[in-house]
């Protein structure tokens, strides 16, 4: 059992984050920096990766460094079409740079298709090597309920634990 104070430096963020999917045929789809099929992707921004800007949300956030809005504004252009694997490295290095290690994160996806089984395991590999630490992606299906289930709509949730520098 870790004493107390060990215990005290323990922070958990969480991230969330939704992007309507395009009818564009030509927009890449995206998830966890790994291309899913889908004859269409999300619309945003950058890359529009949901897995990439809700992790991101919770390690800037579990190190209370706001979310990844306030130093990734969608309004500078420099971010379009922006790798979101490459900001979050970004964010990670900030939270380590400040003395914090990352010690796990879990995702989940909420989508109706496709089924991203076949895809996971590359999944948490992009993110266990950018974080630095366990990453867990998961897959929910809305089981045809409102637009997600119509496929009009891509969310991820995420959390995340990370150990704050000693005092
Ligand atoms: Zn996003």
């Amino acid at each position: 059992m870790p004493a107390e104070s060990e215990l005290r430096r323990l922070r958990v963020g969480s991230g969330f984050d939704l992007h309507p999917l395009s009818t564009d045929p030509g927009r890449r789809f995206v998830l966890a920096g790994v291309e899913v099929a889908l004859s269409h992707g999300p619309m945003g921004h950058s890359d529009g990766d949901v897995v990439s800007h809700a992790i991101a949300d919770a390690v800037l956030g579990a190190a209370g460094l706001g979310g990844i809005g306030d130093h990734f504004p969608a309004s500078d252009p420099a971010l379009a079409g922006a790798d979101s694997v490459k900001l979050l490295a970004r964010c990670v290095r900030m939270v380590t740079d400040a003395g914090f290690e990352i010690l796990n994160a879990d995702a989940t996806v909420i989508l109706q298709a496709p089924r991203l089984a076949p895809y996971r395991s590359a999944m948490e590999a992009k993110m266990t090597a950018v974080l630095g630490a366990p990453t867990c992606v998961k897959a929910k299906s809305p089981e045809g309920v409102g637009p997600l289930g119509k496929a009009e709509a891509v969310i991820c949730t995420a959390s995340l634990l990370l150990l704050a520098p000693r005092p």
